[in-house]
C-alpha cells in the first residue's frame, strides 16, 4: 500500500480544513405572511410558496 513520505503540517491541515464548515441557512421574508423562512422552501407559518397556499397551516382549523 501507497503511504505519505512525510507527514503533513499542522498549516497544511489547518489550510484543508478551513473549508469543512457548514454554510448558514439562508433565510428570505415571506411574500405571504412578511416571516423569515427557508430560501426555496414552503413557509412554515402559512404554508404558503410562489402565492399559492399549499400546507393549510394547523392553528386555522381549531379557528374553524
Ligand atoms: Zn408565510
Amino acid at each position: 500500500m501507497p503511504n505519505p513520505k512525510r507527514r503533513h503540517s499542522n498549516s497544511r491541515t489547518g489550510k484543508r480544513r478551513s473549508h469543512d464548515h457548514l454554510r448558514k441557512t439562508t433565510l428570505v421574508v415571506c411574500d405571504h405572511c412578511h416571516n423569515l423562512k427557508p430560501a426555496h422552501q414552503v413557509c412554515p407559518r402559512c404554508g404558503y410558496y410562489r402565492g399559492r397556499l399549499l400546507i393549510p397551516p394547523k392553528e386555522k382549523k381549531q379557528e374553524k
